[in-house]
């Protein structure tokens, strides 16, 4: 099985190439964002407690998307390999996703991470919002508080994944294709 992880800063394009990935490797795509959403819509207890934590642009518990991702894992045995997208996205999700992978005798192949600066996280986040409607895309100041989050939350993961030699970083800048062929070669 293959574990390959989509890394980088709200608006970076980790939706646009995993949907490019999955079709062409037919990897299984999870993205914790496109779950949490779909609790939301549901109107399940879960989806209440994140929206909240999500249109304020918080992250949601990490046990709640650790346990997520065990059960896309274990709900897909068939699965030739997963993309997850979104997450981790705190030292304690990839502390637990190394644990959960290391009790079935597995390990993450490659953390993938598209990187733009926060000016260029702004413009792709003003214009996903024209397209897709979310909550937390639509106001500057969660936008900001997203960015926030990223930097103080996230961004440690860099190190946590450079000193397990996993980490490959692509300028997400660029045209979707040239990312694309980028993100091939690493796959
Ligand atoms: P995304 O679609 O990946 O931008 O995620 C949208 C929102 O869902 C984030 O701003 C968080 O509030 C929440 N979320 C998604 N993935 C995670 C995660 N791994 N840990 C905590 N919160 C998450």
């Amino acid at each position: 099985m293959k574990y390959y992880l989509l890394f980088g800063p709200p608006g970076a394009g980790k939706g646009t190439q995993a949907k490019l990935l999955v079709d062409k490797y037919n990897l299984r795509h999870v993205s914790t964002g496109d779950l949490l959403r779909k609790e939301i819509s549901n109107k399940t207890e879960l989806g209440l407690v994140a929206k909240a934590l999500i249109d304020n642009g918080n992250l949601v518990d990490d046990s709640i998307v650790e346990k997520m991702i065990e059960n896309e894992i274990d709900g897909n045995p068939d699965a030739v390999g997963f993309l997850f997208d979104g997450f981790p996205r705190t030292v304690a999700q990839a502390e637990a996703l190394d644990a959960l992978l290391a009790k079935r005798g597995e390990s993450l192949d490659k953390v993938i991470s598209i990187i733009i600066d926060d000016s260029l996280v702004f413009e792709r986040i003003a214009h996903r919002a024209a397209i897709e409607n979310r909550k937390d895309d639509s106001n500057p100041e969660i936008i900001e508080n997203r960015i926030k989050t990223y930097h103080q939350k996230t961004e440690p993961l860099i190190r946590y994944y450079k000193e397990r030699g996993k980490y490959f970083e692509i300028d997400g800048s660029g045209a979707i294709e040239d990312i694309f062929k980028k993100i091939s070669e690493l796959i």
